[in-house]
């Protein structure tokens, strides 16, 4: 049995105070200066300890108090008030919110799962993979616990197409080529986020860091320098058949993506013949309409089709459809054309949380690929400054590769716990057993209509008994 995959994580600090949802209000007004005053009675020593972080013009009370409500509460004239933190609030949008990118924070500092404690207070649905719950009946065998449990769960990949079968030569060897088809540890490629403040430690840091934990990262062919070019075994170089494409230095290169454009065949044929040992992917924006393109290229002998929806996980050119159920609707063409094998399909855009990960895989995927949980790993907070060549409060760019590289690893650590998590709890073993696996998973637009759909239609003026 191949070694267990474990990604070491360890505790990485913020270099920038955290932005809390709540805050202290503390009026001085009316106080009525009480012998002991409740502000003296706080265990967490908040108020004695109390600083002004001048750079960032945060109060230390928002960042160490623990909520415990006590001095709210215990002020005889109600001086005291706990308040949402406005600046939290606006963090993100309304599909990276506030909640995503806190605890995206915890984890790229912790490197652990982040857990909300007793109950769930939901919602319990939403839209995309929020509507989509995975079946969890076997939460209770321990033996398939998946981080500390004695069955290994495997979170491996490849990348490439299956072989249908094999064939040995007379002596008994593999007469076969092996070499086209790379394995990762993890269902999980990096890619350089669509915007960000980045520097040239943050490239590097995330290469590192696509290193350690065995897989790649993605990046434009441009921005491929004669530093970064020192990871090319786990870099992934873009190619916009736009622009000129030269076979400079990327002899090593395991897998070359091309981007979906007129002259892409040309391009392939160019780098299959520069670059024999590479793989080629392809790389094709989510839209409407998609299957009939995915078939044809599988059909035309292409193995890795990377699929980009928006970064709030929706088709490219229709705001109201979410990537999940596009993703089924191609992986079920191809399994119906007995092709499903030809090719390994990997889907990006809008994957916020660990859970996108498994739930991608579920709607059938092979793996998926991620950009804007790495920048906000680096305590990004969404707020989009950077394109508008305006400086970043967090100062990305000034961040040591080492720092980055560990940010992102501690972050992939806790999703990988994560789907182990979830893997044990359905009883996979394997994450390639988990691709296209819609009956371990309950879908809420299913249940909706099989709960109620016999109730018909409720029309104006009905009225429910
Ligand atoms: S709410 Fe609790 S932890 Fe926070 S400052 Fe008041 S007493 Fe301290
Ligand atoms: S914090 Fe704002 S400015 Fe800095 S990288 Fe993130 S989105 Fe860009």
């Amino acid at each position: 049995m191949a070694s267990k995959y474990i990604i070491d994580t360890q505790a990485v600090p913020n270099r920038f105070e955290v932005l809390t949802q709540s805050g202290i209000i503390a009026w001085e007004e009316g106080c009525l200066k009480c012998p002991v005053c409740v502000k003296k009675q706080c265990v967490y020593g908040v108020y004695d300890n109390r600083d002004l972080d001048i750079r960032q013009m945060i109060d230390s009370l928002d960042n160490q108090c623990m909520n415990c409500l006590r001095c709210v509460q215990g002020c005889p004239k109600e001086l005291i008030h706990k308040s949402i933190n406005p600046e939290y609030e606006a963090l993100g949008d309304s599909h990276w919110t506030p909640y995503v990118i806190a605890k995206s924070w915890y984890q790229a500092e912790t490197g652990k799962i982040p857990v909300s404690g007793a109950g769930y207070s939901g919602p319990f649905s939403g839209p995309g993979f929020d509507s989509m719950w995975t079946d969890m009946s076997e939460i209770v065998r321990p033996t398939r616990d998946g981080i500390h449990g004695r069955e290994y769960i495997s979170t491996g990949i490849h990348l490439g197409k299956t072989p249908r079968h094999l064939t040995f030569t007379d002596s008994g060897d593999l007469d076969s080529d092996p070499s086209f088809l790379v394995d990762i540890p993890l269902p999980i490629i990096l890619r350089i986020p669509p915007f960000g403040s980045l520097g040239k430690n943050t490239i590097k840091g995330w290469a590192l860091a696509a290193k350690k934990l065995g897989t790649f990262l993605a990046l434009p062919y441009e921005m491929i320098d004669e530093e970064i070019i020192a990871f090319k075994e786990c870099l992934i170089p873009s190619i916009s058949p736009a622009q000129p494409y030269g076979d400079d230095g990327l002899g090593g290169v395991r897998l070359i993506e091309v981007l979906w454009g007129k002259n892409w065949k040309a391009i392939t044929r160019q780098i299959t013949e520069t670059h024999p040992s590479a793989m080629t992917a392809i790389r094709l924006p989510l839209v409407g309409g998609i299957k009939e393109t995915v078939l044809s290229l599988v059909n035309s002998g292409v193995s890795i089709i990377s699929l980009e929806g928006t970064s709030n996980g929706r088709l490219v050119d229709d705001n109201s459809v979410f990537m999940r159920d596009t993703i089924r609707s191609i992986h079920l063409a191809l399994v119906e054309h007995g092709i499903r094998d030809e090719v390994t399909l990997l889907v990006g855009g809008g994957l916020s949380m660990a859970e996108h990960v498994a739930k991608a895989i579920i709607c059938g995927a092979d793996g998926v690929v991620i950009d804007l949980p790495i920048l906000i790993a680096l305590e990004c907070r969404m707020c989009r400054r950077c394109t508008k060549e305006l400086p970043c409060p967090v100062e990305i760019d000034q961040a040591a590769s080492s720092w980055v590289a560990s940010r992102t690893i501690n972050l992939l650590g806790a999703w990988h716990n994560q789907i182990l998590e979830i893997m044990g709890a359905m009883g996979i073993r394997d994450v390639r057993r988990l691709r296209g696996e819609a009956g371990r998973a309950m879908f809420f637009e299913d249940l909706d209509r099989n709960t109620f759909g016999s109730l018909g239609e409720v029309q104006e003026g009905y009225e429910l008994e």
